[in-house]
């Protein structure tokens, strides 16, 4: 499509204030460069393509999401806290080959695109420790597929025992041992290897970029967090870490630290506008207020925390403190489907939790705004999220004719509220179709589907040792993490009659 130009016309266009009209929709280079009235004029040599009947939504954004986790669905229990999910997560990873992930990143951007995303941010590990060629593995997944991303390596220099004080006391003395003798990949190795990915990073940064994942700021010391930001700062990549996701990681965190987490990332200068805080649940007015100064953007993931149990995050509070929120789906081992329209659907739904103060909802539109523009800059992509001149083509185009459009009367909420990703007619993105009619062209998914049988099978039988004893651990460690005792937002709440008090 590069140099030539293309109109849709017919289509029922959203616009950024969540307007739906009839608009004719002028692409060139993969960007948008007009548009306007139905029948405009354009250039005789331009391709003409129909969108009667559609939707026209600009693709959804996915603020956070692993796509390691893709080859990992259905091997995440039922009643699976966070950090019973952590304990096993090493176990989820380990022996797999460059091939394996790009299978999992490939897996991974077909569920999207299916369901209507078309760019994320992917925080990507790697056992037994973060390398170029497994990077840039995952991010040829996403350049085949036709997908925009953000891929960085997710990285710790501490295991779950060290993150996590009293944890390794609380075990059997049995385990104690095996556990204790865990070890991160050592700072200078992981850093060296996140030098080498920013530094050589071969893939057109129009659409797929690199970051820095430093995963959980417990599993981080200050040095490695440290040299995490100048490598961040060196490179002019973002950062993106997973912050108070649990109650058992923000009482850890008060008790290590002799303050918040948030206080402590800030004390070491961590906090900036590189920097993106995937879920963000169990904080403070203050820890807000503090996020909200230091141009801190969130990853908001209400599926995954559902799942988790991690609780409710405080996004109306976050918006009011000047916030940039984005929403994710989290992976599809931990929300168990990468599904963007569920994800904005249940931020809005879970704004209104907390009571009858209307105003203080999400509404279908602040969801959506969130879902995409909050999004895009969670990523830090200046030209996607809106369907707009000068904007990225990345186009959703959805069919009217499913049963919650009809009758059709307010497009936008019907969509937010109605649709689960099965009206997904056809997907653009940068003015190329990667799906249309059920069918995706970029990558062959029925020998994705193939290979992801015969992977599972291998990597469940070389992981068999690890998982079974991973599980053993991880509830034990359940039970010691939901002993951390810390007030803050997030459920659960106690129903009591008023006159209780
Ligand atoms: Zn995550």
């Amino acid at each position: 499509m590069t140099g030539r130009r293309t109109v849709i016309r017919g289509g029922l266009v959203l616009d950024a204030e969540g307007r739906a009209s009839l608009r004719d929709v002028l692409i060139e280079d993969g960007r948008i460069l007009a548009i306007d009235s139905p029948g405009f004029e354009v250039s005789d040599d331009a391709n003409v393509l129909s969108a009667a009947d559609r939707l026209m939504i600009p693709g959804l954004i996915s603020a956070h999401t692993h796509s390691h986790g893709a080859l990992n669905r259905g091997a995440v229990d039922d009643k699976v806290s966070l950090e019973m999910f952590l304990t096993g997560a090493g176990a989820s990873t380990r022996s797999r080959g460059l091939d394996d992930k790009y299978l999992s990143a490939a897996l991974s951007a077909a569920e999207m695109i299916r369901k209507g995303c078309t760019a994320c941010f992917d925080l990507s590990v790697e056992f037994p420790q973060a390398s170029r060629e497994g990077i840039s593995a995952v991010a040829r997944a996403y350049r085949d597929a036709g997908m925009r991303a953000v891929v960085a390596p997710m990285i710790a220099d501490r295991t779950i025992y060290q993150a996590l004080p009293g944890l390794l006391d609380a075990l059997p003395v049995e385990l104690r041992s095996q556990c204790a003798g865990l070890a991160a990949a050592p700072i200078e190795q992981t850093l060296s290897a996140c030098q080498d990915i920013l530094a050589n990073w071969e893939f057109d940064r129009r659409w797929i970029r690199p970051a820095l994942g430093p995963t959980i700021p417990l599993h981080c010391s200050d040095e490695f967090l440290t040299g995490c930001a100048d490598l961040a700062r060196e490179h002019d990549v973002p950062l993106q870490t997973h912050l108070a996701e649990s109650r058992a990681q923000a009482a850890i965190g008060l008790a290590r630290y002799g303050k918040s987490l948030v206080g402590h990332l800030e004390q070491l200068g961590f906090l900036s506008e590189r920097l993106s805080a995937a879920h963000a649940i169990w904080l403070d007015d203050d820890d807000i207020a503090r996020l909200g100064q230091s141009g801190v953007r969130v990853a908001h993931n209400p599926s995954s925390n559902l799942r988790l149990g991690s609780g409710v995050a405080p996004v109306r509070n976050m918006l009011e403190n000047g916030i940039v929120v984005g929403v994710g789906t989290d992976a599809s081992n931990t929300s168990d489907g990468q599904n963007m329209f569920e994800a904005t659907r249940l931020a809005s739904y879970l704004s209104r939790i907390d009571g009858f103060a209307t105003d203080a909802w999400l509404s279908a539109g602040d969801a959506f705004h969130l879902a995409t523009e909050g999004s895009a800059k969670v990523l830090g992509f200046e030209k996607i999220g809106r369907l707009a001149p000068g904007y990225e083509a990345d186009i959703v185009f959805l069919r009217l004719d499913s049963p919650h459009f009809v009758p059709l009367r307010a497009p936008l909420i019907q969509m937010v509220f109605g649709e689960n990703g099965a009206s997904v007619r056809t997907v653009m993105i940068g003015g190329r179709i990667v799906f249309h009619d059920g069918k995706l062209l970029t990558l062959d998914e029925r020998l994705l589907r193939r290979q992801a049988q015969q992977a599972a099978s291998r990597l469940d039988q070389a992981n068999a040792e690890t998982y079974a004893s991973a599980a053993t651990v991880a509830r034990l460690v359940g039970t010691f993490c939901a002993a951390q005792g810390c007030t803050g937002h997030a459920l659960p709440r106690k129903l009591t009659l008023a006159s209780e008090g």
